[in-house]
């Protein structure tokens, strides 16, 4: 039997070269796709010389023509301070990006999966969030030109399901983290984990009363797997539903690593969202997924990692 042709696009940033490693050590052929402006070649270095491997440089904003079974489709910046470095950038990435990699699939009959996101969701008024609420999202925020662009992926991918019989997977997830984040992304657990090690003061945007479900990158991976192979479209939440506030997770990174240091306020960021926490029957059930890794397991082997970072600088 041939290999399984996968094009990962992002392949190079956080979630993607987790993903990479999980195919080729599953011994498929992948074609990893980016542009580098979050991700970075030491991700994939390992496999650069490995026959089954390619690596192209390319932006999804234009279309490109490839041999493939399936396209997990990744590409887009996902933190905040990234996505909102070049808001239009952002929102082009998500349209034309999944509108070239939807033409792909549809071209070569190739199945696409789709990394969307818990922020379709906006700002909830339900909680937790099952996949049937349609979300509460600012049309014209700061955050807007990530959240609308991934409704309009959504948008787009069912809309060729039903015109081209295009196969796809609509894949909502929730707050991720893990070896791979790039230190100065400015997400809550890179950010507390870094100022910690730092010896530097915790940021708590807010009162830190607001909420989040992390999810480990293990956990996540395995998810987008069983995904890709089900009979079941989507959209399916994955993420993990323990709920931390915000506070009380830059106590757990503090007291992980250096238990004096200050937490100090600084302002909410502008559509914020109050609270999230995924719900997962969906997935439990057309998957038989949930996670195993809990918060204190997860940032115990991401602080390790980050620390090796600091060490090798
Ligand atoms: P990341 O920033 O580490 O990875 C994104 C990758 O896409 C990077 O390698 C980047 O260089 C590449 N990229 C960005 N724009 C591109 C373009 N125009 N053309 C080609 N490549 C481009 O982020 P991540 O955390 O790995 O997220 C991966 C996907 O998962 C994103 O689509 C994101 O929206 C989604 N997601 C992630 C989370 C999370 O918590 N990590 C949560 C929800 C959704
Ligand atoms: N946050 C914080 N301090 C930081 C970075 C983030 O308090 O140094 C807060 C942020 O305001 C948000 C939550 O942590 O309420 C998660 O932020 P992140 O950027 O990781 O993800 P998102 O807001 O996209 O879920």
């Amino acid at each position: 039997m041939q290999p399984t042709r996968n094009l990962v696009t992002g392949g190079a940033g956080f979630l993607g070269s987790h993903l990479v490693d999980r195919l080729m050590q599953a011994g498929e052929e992948v074609i990893c796709l980016d542009n580098y402006f979050t991700g970075r070649k030491v991700n994939i270095a390992q496999w650069i010389e490995h026959p089954r491997f390619e690596l192209i440089r390319h932006d999804v904003t234009e279309p490109i023509k490839l041999e493939v079974d399936q396209i997990w489709h990744l590409a887009c910046p996902a933190s905040p301070v990234h996505y909102q470095f070049n808001p239009i950038k952002t929102a082009k990435t998500s349209f034309l990006g999944t509108y070239n990699m939807l033409g792909l699939a549809r071209r070569v009959g190739a199945r696409l999966l789709l990394a969307s996101t818990s922020e379709v969701y906006g700002d909830p008024e339900i909680h937790p969030q099952p996949e049937s609420y349609q979300g509460c999202v600012n049309t014209i925020g700061i955050r807007s030109c990530y959240d609308e662009g991934k409704r309009i992926a959504e948008t787009l991918c069912f809309d060729y399901q039903r015109m081209h019989g295009t196969e796809i997977r609509v894949m909502r997830i929730f707050n991720t983290y893990g070896p791979r984040m790039l230190p100065d992304d400015g997400r809550v657990v890179s950010n507390f984990i870094m100022q910690a090690l730092r010896g530097e003061p915790l940021t708590i945007y807010g009162d830190g009363l607001q909420t989040r479900s992390f999810c480990y990158v293990d956990d996540l991976i395995e998810g987008m797997l069983r995904l890709m192979r089900s009979e079941n479209p989507g959209p399916i939440n994955i993420g993990n539903p323990r709920e931390f506030t915000i506070r009380s997770l830059a106590e757990l990174i503090r007291n992980r690593i250096q238990p004096n240091l200050e937490l100090i306020s600084k302002p909410l960021p502008q559509d914020d969202p109050i609270q999230r926490q995924p719900l997962i029957d969906l997935a439990k059930k057309e998957l038989d997924w949930e996670p195993l890794i809990q918060l204190e397991d997860g940032l115990t082997r991401t602080i390790d990692w980050f620390r090796e970072q600091l060490g090798n600088n």
